[in-house]
């Protein structure tokens, strides 16, 4: 099987030393070289089949067609497009095999002399494809690269990617160039350039646009083929080869536009001319005549340059899809006609080559003309073939494995499946063999016991003895058939297992980057976390100022008196601050923010939550916020976490976010109402207390809550709250109660709300008599809106009365500082009759 990875099935050894010597010096055009190319490998020394060969030593085998197979890697389209799909080809790179799959269960395979993968890099591919062929003419023979593949498959990027942006990605060309440059010298070498495109059986020359229809030369002698007309750039570095790649590139775009067809569709040809002076050797080596193992004192003194020649063509070839279907794409029957022209001629060329042909039929097509002294013989030709992955293009994938395989490889396919068949077949014979057997030792045992009339005669002993031999040899053959086969399938177990290990291999290589990409999260998370350390500093910086400010309040804004005690200069301050904390944020991203405050870490969440509730504070960002889900994440911290500070800065983030009806709406549609009674029941500290009051004061100012927000407890949960007496906590309540008192007033003056208040149902109203003219001026004024709200209704006015409301309501009329209220007040006295039926009773004028 080894030996099945080579062409001809039998291998060829690189020319010995003498054969170079005779090859690779010329003086003058090479008499020798036209011989070697017709030849097809002929002039070498073939080794005997049983001598296996390194892939190293084929590497440089003239004379025969070196082929692998690249793959390329799925593109974002095909990503998308077959991600439902398996791929149609299984590389098996140990083995050098490409399977290609045909349908769920059936799948043909491949051998190539390389098998490049997917993840095969531009240095690899060089490094097997092109540098034996590139240290070959640097040597001083002539060699070849060629890719061929459907369009888009990666030809060009192969030979041509210049990888200016990323050196990694450079080409076969630009590598070439690169190890030619540096084995030559500029004061005794000379490097040279030609590139010219192939398109319809004209040649056109790439570095001079005019010069297209340039004809090919053969020197009948020496069989060199020349393009005179062309035009030759001696290269002195790197840079101005790959300065003149891309002008050849413009000009073939140009061209082709012209031509109104695509690249695809010509055949683009690098030239690469290398002479080199070699001085001071005549050992023989250079092809000296050598007397008596000693170079002759008349060649010493007269030695005339010697120059050795060679050249390395790189050849991009046209699409092989096939274009038969003249005028399906927009071709002309011509067109098709003469890209296969030259594609065909090429494969016929490959294949007699590997066949040992003695005819090569170069002169089929101008491509193959063209590639004449440098292909076969002694020069060095590798194709490199490109497929894609995709199963849409199988067919055209199918028939270009097939270019790259041909006669040699199929037939010895078609010996593999022969011998399975004969193999079945002995199989079959054995099975029959060893049933005749059973059967006649059966029959014979039934002899013995029918006693002496049945003792068989000497001719049927000697019959017997013979049948018996015959069986001997048949079991003896089957089990040697039966050694063979354990053998082949211990063979096929290593291959297996080889197989196996690359797996492993690709796998280990899986989970170091994998381990690599959790590393680098890791370090990401640090990072994020130390923002969020800077972030929450300045948080808390933002919010000891306002504190200093005389607020005392993580959110701000919706109370009117509070923003009165500010003064601009700390305003300054906290504004500078948070909009660090925007700008900070920002960089870190609110998702992330937001992902903290599920963090494990208990740290991290306090941070977390405490920036969240600053960017809460800014009616800019609210919105923000809640389409990213942190009123869900706020919520829940409210209802799982143990700890007091997560709970109050959360609660407060919900009273910031509370602000606006939508959101209002969201908090009780997420049950957010029953959260904050279970948090408001369970408090201990007052200023956890005031952000939970915060939170429902506001959600007790939305007209449509209303009925709700006291179903399900919130107004109980207000009130329960005063237990803590603190005046900033009580002044969260009383804003509470005003706010429900006037939604319900509002009510009852659209006709919408008959029934008594329910705040006074819920026993609001001895709290509220009680603190009418408490000395904190925020419980005051919230208490004396409350007051005037809740005698806007008739129906309020008798529990009032009794209640002692009136009373209040009456000094609030005469005694409050702002006059707005006091108007109020007494209006609101005059409008009732039941307050009015009252005063008059006990005689006082109001
Ligand atoms: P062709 O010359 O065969 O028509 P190209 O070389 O132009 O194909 O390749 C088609 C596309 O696929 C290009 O965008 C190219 O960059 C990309 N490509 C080809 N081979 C590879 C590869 N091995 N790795 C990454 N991208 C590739
Ligand atoms: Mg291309």
């Amino acid at each position: 099987m080894a030996s099945g990875s080579y062409r001809n099935g039998t291998s060829y050894s690189k020319p010995t030393k003498l054969d170079r010597t005779t090859s690779s010096t010329y003086t003058t055009p090479k008499p020798i070289s036209k011989s070697r190319v017709s030849a097809g490998g002929g002039a070498n020394i073939r080794r005997s089949n049983a001598t296996p060969l390194t892939v190293k030593d084929d590497a440089g085998v003239p004379g025969r067609v070196r082929v692998a197979v690249r793959l390329r890697p799925q593109n974002s389209e095909e990503l998308v497009a077959d991600a439902d799909f398996a791929d149609c080809v299984e590389l098996l790179p140990e083995l050098k095999r490409l399977k290609l799959r045909k349908n769920n269960w059936e799948s043909e395979t491949y051998e190539f002399d390389e098998v490049l993968t997917e993840s095969a890099s531009q240095k690899r591919v060089y490094e097997v494809v092109a540098k034996p062929v590139v240290e070959s003419v640097l040597e001083g023979y002539n060699g070849t690269v060629m890719a061929y593949g459907q369009t888009g498959t990666g030809k060009t990027f192969t030979l041509g990617k210049l990888g200016e942006d990323n050196i990694a990605a450079r080409g076969i060309m630009v590598r070439a160039m690169e190890d030619i440059l540096a084995d030559t010298s500029p004061s005794s070498d000379s490097v040279s350039v030609s590139y010219f495109q192939l398109y319809m059986e004209t040649v056109q020359d790439l570095l001079c646009p005019g010069n297209d229809n340039i004809a090919i030369v053969e020197d009948p002698k020496s069989g060199d083929v020349s393009i005179p007309a062309a035009t030759v750039v001696e290269i002195r570095d790197q840079q101005s080869f790959v300065e003149l790649l891309r002008i050849g590139e413009a000009h073939r775009f140009a061209a082709n536009t012209k031509l109104n067809t695509e690249s695809s569709r010509s055949h683009a040809i690098l030239m690469v001319h290398v002479k080199r002076s070699i001085k001071g050797r005549h050992d023989g080596e250079d092809g000296f005549p050598v007397e008596n193992g000693q170079a002759s004192s008349l060649v010493k003194s007269f030695r005339p340059p010697i120059v050795r020649k060679s050249k390395l063509v790189v050849v991009d070839l046209a699409g092989s899809e096939r274009i038969d279907k003249s005028g399906s794409e927009g071709h002309t029957l011509e067109e098709a006609k003469s890209i296969n022209l030259s594609l065909t001629a090429l494969g016929k060329c490959i294949n007699a080559l590997a066949e040992n042909s003695a005819h090569v039929p170069f002169r089929d097509s101008k491509l193959t003309r063209l590639l004449r002294d440098s292909f076969g013989g002694t020069a060095r030709t590798s194709l490199v073939v490109t497929i894609g992955p995709s199963p849409r293009h199988r067919g055209e994938t199918s028939s270009t494995i097939m270019f790259g395989q041909r006669n040699e490889r199929l037939k010895y396919q078609k010996d593999y499946m022969d011998s399975i068949k004969k193999l079945e077949e002995k199989w079959m014979t054995n099975q029959q063999i060893s049933k005749s057997n059973k059967s006649w030792i059966g029959s014979h045992e039934g002899c013995m016991d029918g006693g002496e009339a049945s003792v068989p005669s000497t001719s049927d002993g000697m019959n017997d003895d013979k049948q018996l031999l015959k069986n001997e040899k048949a079991l003896r053959q089957s089990s040697e058939d039966e050694v063979s086969s354990l053998k082949s399938q211990v063979t096929q177990w290593k291959r297996l297992e080889a197989a196996a290990n690359v797996e492993i291999v690709k796998l280990q290589k899986k989970l170091e980057s994998e381990a690599h990409q959790k590393e680098k999260l890791e370090e990401e998370i640090n990072i994020l976390k130390n923002k969020l350390l800077q972030l929450s500093f300045e948080a808390d910086e933002t919010r000891r100022s306002l504190d200093r400010g005389g607020s005392g309040k993580v959110f701000s804004g919706f109370d009117a008196f509070m923003s009165h005690a500010r003064s601009s200069q700390i305003r300054d301050s906290a504004n500078g601050q948070k909009a660090s904390i925007a700008k900070l944020s920002e960089q870190v991203g609110l998702q992330n923010i937001l992902s903290l405050l599920e963090s494990e870490d208990a740290d991290v969440r306090i941070h977390a939550v405490k920036v969240v509730a600053n960017l809460a504070a800014e009616e800019a960002n609210q919105e923000k916020i809640v389409e990213a889900g942190g009123l869900s994440s706020l919520l829940s911290l409210l209802r799982s976490s143990e700890d007091e500070t997560i709970r109050r800065v959360a609660a407060g983030a919900i009273a910031n976010l509370a602000m606006n009806e939508t959101n209002q709406e969201l908090v009780m549609a997420q049950d957010g109402i029953s959260l904050l009674s279970i948090t408001a029941a369970d408090a201990e500290d007052p200023q956890t207390l005031r952000m939970v009051a915060g939170a429902i004061a506001n959600l007790c100012g939305n007209d449509r809550l209303q009925t709700r927000l006291r179903a399900e407890g919130g107004i109980k949960a207000l009130l329960g709250m005063v237990r803590c007496g603190h005046p900033d906590v009580l002044a969260q309540v009383a804003r509470g109660i005003a706010n429900f008192a006037k939604c319900e007033s509002r009510a009852s003056m659209q006709g919408n709300n008959t029934g008594c208040s329910r705040l006074i149902e819920d026993g609001a109203l001895p709290w509220i008599v009680k603190n009418a003219n408490n000395e904190a001026a925020p419980i005051r004024r919230h208490i004396e809106l409350a007051l005037c709200h809740l005698a806007q209704h008739e129906v309020n006015a008798k529990d009032m009365i009794t209640e002692g409301a009136l009373w209040e309501l009456v000094r609030i009329s005469r005694d409050c500082s702002r006059e707005d209220i006091r108007m109020l007040a007494r209006k609101t006295l005059t409008a009732s009759p039941k307050f009015q039926a009252e005063l008059r009773r006990l005689r006082i004028e109001c």
